[in-house]
């Protein structure tokens, strides 16, 4: 009898033990992990990590998936709509308190990363090279984190890929917003009143939003030129129909993850130089150039400004990581000798609806790739390409070189 009472004792705290630490008891429904997708703190970023069109994925793991109220505000989506998608509406502090996975499209500031449980991981868009203290922060507080910026460019991984997602949608929205402040129409047009030529663009670096960037001038009918340093990318700019601009600036070339290496500021002369021609002819100028984790090549400078016709319009893409083109603001349209700078920011976020889809698949794809089904959790496989590239804090320890 003795023997009895103990192992009943000993069968109640575990059952006890076990819910409190590992089971969530919801509606009279086990679950195992919780999932929460945040809104985005930045009231500028209209778009949600979720989006109804491939939630489907999230609930397939059999996880109880919260989201912050109001998520959907950007995209048009309701809290009822996702209610009766099978998600749980909930603020915001309960989202960060309760979650084993936190899905955010920012980073999170240290009063809200202390809500969190140790052992809980926050997977994202969290600008790791302007946020070195989170990452601290999450390592003494054994918060995992896996950083989107850093999936490998390995073909298995394009699913994942959010700087290519957004970076393709941002490409469009440059050639869309520039054309609304060109003060001419993009496409040729013989008319009774007369013929109207074409705009001319010119694309300077080709990458994903380079390449939407010329798709979409194309098909508004503009004349397209185009400029990398990588020359492999002449023959995809051919392929889209426009020229590739030849400027040799001796040896240039990219790294293994396909990203441009950084010229010399001889090259950077140069390159000027040469392409201010033209700059000067073309009515919109759009420059996406970057240098991965570095300020952006400064392309662009006044003396090419003064060369341009006033009332062209030059887009910098890449203002927010120190801009290509001298004078480019933030979320500003500045005016340098009739010459229109437009510094637009999180362009992505203009159409929010799909940048909204392609950010919740890219999230969703790494979730249900490296959920294990057995275990109820994350398995974090170092010898994965994906999980070593892109989880930078794990179990208390910063795993990335560049971060340590
Ligand atoms: P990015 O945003 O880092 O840079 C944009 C472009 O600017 C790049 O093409 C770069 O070469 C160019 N650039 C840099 N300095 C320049 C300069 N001084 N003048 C002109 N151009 C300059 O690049 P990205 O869009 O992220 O893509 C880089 C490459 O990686 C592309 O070829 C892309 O197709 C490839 N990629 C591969 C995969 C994959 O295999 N999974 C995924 C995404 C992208």
């Amino acid at each position: 009898m003795q023997y009895l009472k103990s192992f009943l004792l000993l069968l109640t705290f575990n059952v006890e033990y076990y819910l409190l630490h590992y089971k969530y008891l919801i509606n009279n429904k086990l679950y195992i992990v919780i999932i929460s997708a945040l809104k985005s703190n930045d009231s500028k970023d209209n778009r949600s990590p979720i989006h109804l069109d491939t939630i489907g994925a999230l609930l397939s793991l059999e996880a109880k998936i919260m989201f912050e109220k109001n998520i959907g505000d950007g995209i048009y989506t309701t809290n009822e709509q996702f209610k009766k998608a099978g998600l749980e509406e909930s603020e915001r502090n309960e989202c960060l308190q309760n979650s084993d996975l936190i899905i955010s499209n920012q980073p999170l500031k240290e009063e809200e990363l202390n809500l969190l449980k140790p052992g809980s991981t926050l997977l994202g868009m969290v600008d790791p090279f302007n946020n070195q203290s989170m990452l601290n922060f999450c390592s003494e507080r054994k918060i995992n984190v896996v950083s989107m910026e850093f999936i490998p460019r390995i073909t298995r991984a394009q699913k994942m890929d959010v700087l290519s997602s957004q970076a393709n949608l941002a490409g469009y929205v440059a050639v869309i917003e520039s054309a609304k402040y060109l003060s001419s129409a993009l496409p040729m047009m013989m008319t009774a009143a007369g013929t109207l030529k074409p705009a001319r663009v010119f694309v300077i670096g080709v990458g994903v939003a380079g390449l939407q960037a010329i798709a979409t001038a194309k098909r508004l009918g503009a004349r397209v030129e185009a400029f990398d340093t990588r020359d492999v990318v002449e023959e995809q700019v051919n392929s889209l129909g426009a020229k590739f601009v030849k400027i040799d600036l001796g040896v240039t070339g990219q790294t293994d993850q396909g990203y441009a290496k950084e010229l010399t500021p001889e090259q950077i002369q140069k390159q000027k130089d040469l392409q201010s021609e033209v700059c000067a002819k073309s009515d919109i100028v759009i420059t996406t150039a970057q240098l991965f984790g570095k300020d952006a090549p400064k392309l662009i400078d006044s003396q090419t400004i003064k060369k341009m016709q006033s009332g062209s319009v030059i887009f910098d893409m890449a203002v927010e990581s120190g801009g290509n083109v001298e004078g480019s603001q933030i979320d500003e349209i500045v005016i340098d000798n009739g010459v229109k700078i437009i510094g637009f920011s999180n362009l992505a976020s203009f159409v929010s609806n799909h940048a909204s889809l392609a950010l919740s698949n890219n999230f969703n794809n790494w979730i249900c790739d490296f959920y294990d089904q057995d275990k109820k959790n994350i398995s974090f496989d170092f010898d994965d390409e994906i999980i070593k590239s892109s989880v930078l804090v794990y179990d208390g320890d910063i795993k990335n070189e560049r971060f340590k």
